[in-house]
Formats: structure tokens, sequence, C-alpha cells
């Protein structure tokens, strides 16, 4: 009897306290669907903003204490946050968010990669060596994600198991409605050539059928040479494309270059929310990026 006294105190005890979650994501688009799921239960921290370059980010001392209070850790993983967050997770000296614990979330673990490459020179530079972990870029990786950080949210914070569900159900829906609704409009980018700056798009093509005949960066992350942009501009004279893509965050330069030489059409792509004004959640995310590529094919 007094055993059970003590659990429905502590079980009290733990909802009036933790009601809610700390949730600390690495990139806005993770902020964003933890907001879809978890409402006004869960308090929300992103590490990076939209202009900001992913795989280069500092762990600074306010990113630390941050860390240092959050229930859970949602980021993309795939060794796109590797230069950073096991320094951010030993600093923060918070065992809740240390690998392998309940509120560690790697997105990444819940979707198929792509481009894993089958020999690697680290040495050059390599920053895409688990695969690419652009995953962000296909709406149906989102609902994988979705999906797998309901389930979590619900493990950790049982208060909250109910609303959590609920929350995920709607999002669910709309987002499968959304996803009707852009590959309707998109269906004229399908098989359209196209050249990207940096290798980011690769889930987005395979949903949407576009097709890559090039890449400026010889190297992920590497800046390209004038011999790789000669390289690409060969390419080009036997394989045309429409545009060329790269993410709001870079500069660009390589693009530019190209669109000199030839008749390229450039695109900047938002790449994550807050890459542009119109992207402000998911949904306007992906809006905002078909919207782009559509008017590009046109020209
Ligand atoms: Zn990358």
């Amino acid at each position: 009897m007094r055993f059970l006294f003590i659990i429905v105190f502590l079980s009290v005890f733990s909802a009036t306290v933790r009601a809610d979650l700390t949730i600390f994501a690495c990139e806005p688009e993770w902020a964003s669907l933890s907001e879809e799921l978890g409402g006004d239960k869960v308090s929300v921290f992103s590490a990076t903003t939209g202009l900001q370059d992913p795989h280069y980010i500092q762990a600074r001392p306010s990113l630390i204490a941050k860390a240092r209070r959050a229930d859970l850790l949602v980021c993309t993983g795939a060794e796109l946050e590797s230069g950073w967050l096991p320094l951010l997770q030993a600093k923060a000296g918070n065992s809740v968010i240390q690998t392998g614990a309940s509120g560690y979330f790697m997105a990444s673990n819940y979707v198929r990669l792509i481009d894993i490459p089958t020999s690697l020179d680290r040495s050059q530079g390599h920053i895409h060596a688990a695969g690419n972990p652009h995953i962000q870029t296909s709406p149906l990786n989102i609902m994988k994600v979705a999906q797998a950080l309901s389930q979590r949210m619900q493990e950790i914070d049982r208060v909250n198991a109910v609303f959590y569900q609920q929350r995920f159900d709607d999002f669910n829906q709309r987002w499968q409605a959304a996803i009707d609704k852009w590959q309707q409009q998109a269906a004229p980018l399908k098989g359209v050539n196209v050249v990207v700056q940096h290798n980011s798009w690769g889930y987005l093509f395979d949903w949407l059928g576009l097709k890559k005949v090039a890449v400026l960066e010889a190297k992920p992350g590497v800046p390209p040479t004038v011999s790789d942009l000669n390289n690409t501009l060969n390419q080009l004279k036997t394989t045309p494309a429409t545009m060329v893509i790269h993410a709001a965050y870079q500069p660009s330069k390589a693009s530019d270059w190209l669109v000199d030489k030839t008749a390229i059409t450039s695109v900047t792509l938002p790449f994550t929310i807050g890459g542009n004004e119109q992207s402000k959640d998911l949904f306007s995310l992906f809006d905002n990026t078909i919207q782009r590529l559509l008017d590009a094919a046109k020209q």
C-alpha cells in the first residue's frame, strides 16, 4: 500500500514539475517538426538558422547552456553534426542527451540513406562519409522521422503521450494531403536535368524525378576549383541542364560562374525553414521549394 502511494505521489509530482519537454534541435527543420508534434507541451530551441551552413557549426557556450537543460536532442545524424555535436554533448554534462540515451534522437536513423560512398578518402574533406545527410529535402523522409519522433516523445513524456499521438495523427493527415498536392504541382519537373552546387538535393530529386547531371563541388564541402568547373562545363555540352541549384546558406559564386558561361538558370532554394522569408514552417518550405523549381523550369 505504501509502495502504491509512493508511485502515485511520484507520478503526480513528475506531472507537475515536468509536464513539458525541452527540445534542443540541431537544425530548423527538426525544431519545426518538434513544434508540429509537441504543440504547447514542448519548448523548442534550434541550434542553427536556415542561413547557416549546418556542416560547420561551433559548439558555442550559449549552445552548451541550452543542451544542458534539454530533455531531448533532435538532430540529423549521419555525421552532419560530427564536427560539433560530440563536443557539445561532452560539455553539456547532461546524461539524458548522450549517445544512445532516451533523449538522443537522430533523424537519419529512420530513413534510408542514399549516396553512401563506396570508397572514401577522409583526408580530402569528405563530409558525406556516412551517406547523404540532407534528408529534410524530401517530405517522405519527414513523414518517417515524424512517426519515430512522436513515438520517442511519447516514451519520454508519458504524461502527455495521448496528446502527442493526437498531434501526430493530425500532422500525418495534413502532411499526406500536402504531399499529394506537391506531387501534382511538381509533375512538370519530372525528367528535368539539373546541376547542383553541393550534393544537397538527392532525396528531393528522387521524390520528384529531377535528374542531377552534375555537381559543382567535386568533393562535398570543398569549393570547386577552376578545373572542376571546366569539367562540369564540358559535361554540360553533351548533357545540357535547365538549372543550377544552390542552397540559401551557400555563396552563389560557383553557380554564378556557370550562369556566365552557359544559358543555365540559377535557383536559390531555401533548403530549410528560414532559408528565405516565405519558408516559415515545413509546409511553406515545400510550397516555396516547388514554386521556385517550377519558375526556373519555365525560363
Ligand atoms: Zn552536405
